[in-house]
């Protein structure tokens, strides 16, 4: 059983890994073991039994993939299972599946801890210096929040949540203007700090994009310059640095929507979560109302994709992506399907607990479109 996760080729491990498996499969895990571009997830949640040619082979495909700068990463398993898998190799581990899920949409919270403890600035927003994967361009500024000083809360006119200061001395500032860090030279762009190398004088940290992912990035340049250039002075290398105006914000987000496609040559592992944010965002910063109904049928579209494909998604995301869904609906006037979109977030989600803060928001906003309709029937 295999299946995209993320930026993951998962597999699910049967209960035995045995020799017997090995001669059976070998030929198809090689090829894809040799054609893909990403990295490899073995889900060993069942396995029960490893032997010790079938340890061999993970050990030999994983120092077959390193060459190319790609890795195989377990999730979850019982003790002497990964003791036996990580006497065999290094392996990275992910003790279970929500920590593997977690990685693989959001930067590590190891790797923002100490980001936020070396970054610069007032008290919650930080800046940091980045060097560009693409062009090294070594002075790009990122911006990141310290999530302990702020707190999100729903605003009527957005669709996404807004971060407000949840401490006195926190510092006022529009997140979302910030939260693409833009290489002024090759206008690489990412909500993604870690895509970037980051400088500390302690040392620097590695940019965690792949070598095909830089690739296909670099010879695509020309896409994100001509988009730059749609926008006045937008070469200016001082475009991007605070404050932010509408503008800047508006072509940040429309830069990291290119890069988010440009990732990858394969359509399927294009994240269509950072496109609908992307979208969003975009609506939030548009000057006309064409492009706000531009970017909310984008965004619609995209959902339906992600709708589609939720295997590829974290329960946090899909939970957003529900609340995102019906509420683009609601906005776009699609009452009927809006409805039928709760009543799906409902039974998916009632019984877990982080979906309440999302579910709360959609039922109130369809409650709300329900009276509407009744008062101009009156
Ligand atoms: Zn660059």
């Amino acid at each position: 059983m295999k299946q995209v996760r993320g930026p993951y080729m998962c597999y699910s491990v049967e209960k035995d890994f045995l020799t017997a498996h090995l001669i059976e499969q070998r030929t198809k895990l090689m090829e894809d073991v040799n054609n893909h571009e990403h990295d490899i997830a073995l889900d060993i949640r069942k396995l029960h039994n490893i032997d010790g040619l079938a340890l061999r082979f993970l050990v030999n495909t994983e120092e077959l993939l390193d060459q190319k700068g790609h890795h195989i990463v377990l999730v979850g398993g019982e003790p002497d299972i990964v003791t036996k898998l990580l006497t065999a190799h290094n392996f990275k581990h992910f003790a279970t599946m929500a920590d593997f899920e977690l990685e693989f949409h959001e930067i590590n919270p190891g790797l923002l801890k100490s980001i936020l403890k070396l970054a610069q600035g007032g008290v919650g927003f930080k800046m940091l210096q980045l060097e560009c994967p693409l062009c090294k361009f070594n002075e790009v500024t990122g911006f990141v929040i310290d999530e302990s000083c702020y707190q999100v809360q729903w605003t009527p006119r957005e669709i996404i949540p807004v971060w407000f200061p949840a401490k006195p001395d926190a510092e006022n500032i529009d997140y979302s203007a910030y939260r693409v860090a833009i290489c002024p030279e090759c206008f690489f762009a990412s909500t993604r700090p870690d895509y970037f190398s980051i400088h500390f004088p302690e040392g620097d940290i590695k940019t965690i994009l792949k070598p095909e992912q830089i690739t296909n990035l670099a010879i695509n340049g020309s896409a994100r310059k001509a988009l730059a250039n749609e926008v006045r002075e937008s070469s200016r290398a001082s475009f991007f640095q605070p404050p932010r105006d509408r503008q800047s914000a508006y072509l940040s987000w429309k830069l990291h929507e290119l890069c988010q496609k440009q990732l990858s040559t394969d359509r399927h592992f294009i994240d269509a979560f950072e496109i609908v944010l992307a979208n969003f965002m975009m609506c939030k910063y548009a000057t006309t109302e064409r492009l706000v109904g531009d970017h909310l049928h984008t965004a619609l579209a995209w959902l339906n994709n992600l709708m589609q494909n939720q295997t590829h998604y974290s329960t946090n995301r899909l939970i957003q992506a529900h609340t995102y869904y019906i509420s683009v609906l609601l906005a776009l006037d699609k009452l009927g399907e809006a409805q039928r979109g709760l009543a799906d977030f409902q039974n998916q989600y009632r019984d877990v607990p982080e979906a309440d803060f999302w579910l709360g928001r959609v039922e109130a906003l369809v409650n709300d479109a329900l009276e509407d309709l009744e008062k101009a029937q009156k």
